[in-house]
């Protein structure tokens, strides 16, 4: 059996600025190995299922249709939560199509592996098509599966680190999916560091338990992979994570915040988690008055709304959803993400932290650390290339992001990228593109957005709203 040609391992929301020689020397030995994409962009919201989704299809929300980890269904008349892949299989049975809008590579490819240590939800939307096999602790593709997987060695509870999951995805792929298996593309999503940041934020000591020990994880991996397979030096590795995380300076209660405004779940919807929430309803006087009553908020941020003229939204003083890549037919009206700073919050914990802070949904399964907005520390996350394809000690600092990982995957598989809003890694040199900065005023407010523009490809850097 031959090894797979590629590899994909996703560190859920590890920092590109969290790689040190001291907490991730692993991860740094095989940058210098391979290439290390030093200005690597995440997909707004910077919520785990919707960057999935992205790193599935290789383009932005706007065009595979997830516009949030939390969703308003029309098709059902209730928020969901794409967490759990029960709520997903509902969701796609009352729309009856397609879970995501865009093949998956999987399903360009026609099959492949994948092994996840995160939330059912977004197992099931790397295997969106359902292309490819899936093994996940509570969910397997197809069903049966479970049983086979069961006999592969017991799956340990998840834990803070969440470290035995992640050991048990990795060996799984060691011990049966890479000898019994040998699917050419084999994806495995590793819940740490994220897991934990969750609950303490990117700080401390248990933080630095799991990002240490997710590392070492990778390195014993990488290194029995090498020892057990002659043809090892064949595969691509691409190590990666889908978004980054801040300092939780609030959790707010938007259901208690929203409480005064009449026709809640009737004439408008909220969905929220995390860094972003997600607004629904017909009447443009009701949208317009939740954006006013939100920008008196001090949590509130960047607000986005359906197309209007140039960067502007339909509605006064935000911005077009397009500008983000969130528009599109599954768009919420107005989506929000929660304001955010630079530097620490007053009383933080700072062992080790990493700057930038930002509010949170109370729907967040921790208190100390949240991801979902567009601050920049949110939007960094990392890429390196490992292997044939890939040239050692390099370092590229042209944009890319996680629209780049499908059409990358595909083309080391020889297949054709076209049509993707991405762009093979593969293909060097880069454009390094121009950083772009676009603005939209109102009476009391300014909203910016920069993204990084190379080659008809955007990349989202931040987008702040100030007040005046
Ligand atoms: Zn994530």
């Amino acid at each position: 059996m031959r090894a797979p040609r590629v590899i994909a391992i996703q560190f859920d929301g590890l920092r590109a600025d969290a790689l040190t020689e001291e907490s991730t020397p692993n991860l740094l030995a095989a940058a210098e190995r391979g290439t290390w994409f030093q200005n690597h962009r995440s997909t707004f919201p910077t919520s785990t299922r919707v960057c999935v989704s992205s790193l599935a299809t290789g383009v932005y929300p706007q065009e595979h249709g997830l516009p949030g980890n939390s969703l308003f269904s029309r098709e059902l008349g209730e928020t969901i939560t794409t967490g759990r892949h029960e709520n997903l299989v509902n969701w796609q049975r009352a729309m009856g199509g397609r879970l995501l809008l865009r093949d998956t590579f999987f399903e360009r490819l026609g099959g492949g592996v994948i092994i996840s240590a995160a939330s059912s939800g977004s197992a099931w939307l790397w295997n969106a098509g359902r292309a490819a096999h899936l093994i996940h602790p509570v969910a397997a593709y197809p069903d049966e599966w479970r049983d086979e997987i069961e006999k592969a060695g017991e799956i340990p509870p998840a834990g803070e680190p969440d470290l035995d999951r992640c050991a048990w995805a990795l060996d799984l792929a060691l011990d049966y999916v890479i000898p019994e298996l040998a699917p050419p593309v084999l994806v495995v999503h590793l819940s740490e560091p994220d897991s934990t940041q969750h609950h303490q934020g990117a700080a401390g000591a248990v933080h630095r338990q799991a990002l240490v020990g997710v590392d070492r994880l990778f390195g014993a991996f990488r290194e029995r992979f090498q020892a057990e397979r002659d043809d090892s030096e064949q595969t691509n590795l691409l190590l990666f994570s889908d978004h980054g995380v801040v300092a939780t300076a609030g959790m707010i209660d938007l259901e208690a915040e929203l409480a005064d405004l009449p026709g809640r779940g009737e004439s408008w919807h909220v969905a929220h988690s995390e860094g972003a929430a997600l607004f629904y309803a017909e009447s443009e006087d009701t949208l317009i008055e939740l954006a006013a009553f939100l920008r008196t908020k001090g949590w509130a941020g960047p607000l986005f709304s359906k197309e209007g003229e140039g960067a502007e939204g339909a509605l006064p003083g935000t911005m077009s959803l397009g500008l983000a890549g969130c528009g599109g037919a599954r768009a919420p009206d107005l989506l929000m993400g929660f304001q955010w700073g630079d530097g620490f919050l007053e009383g933080e914990n700072r062992e080790g932290a990493l700057p930038g802070w930002g509010y949170s949904s109370v729907n967040n399964k921790g208190s100390g650390g949240t991801h979902g907005s567009c601050s920049p520390y949110e939007l960094r996350n990392f890429l390196i290339g490992a292997g044939p394809a890939f040239e050692a000690g390099s370092r590229v600092d042209a944009p890319t992001g996680n629209i780049d990982l499908a059409p990358t995957i595909l083309s080391l598989m020889g297949k054709e990228t076209s049509g993707l809003d991405g762009e093979a890694l593969t293909k060097m040199p880069r454009a390094r593109g121009e950083e772009r900065l676009y603005r939209v005023e109102s009476k009391d407010f300014a909203q910016t957005l920069s993204r990084t523009e190379a080659d008809g490809r955007f990349y989202l850097n931040f987008a702040r709203l100030e007040k005046a």
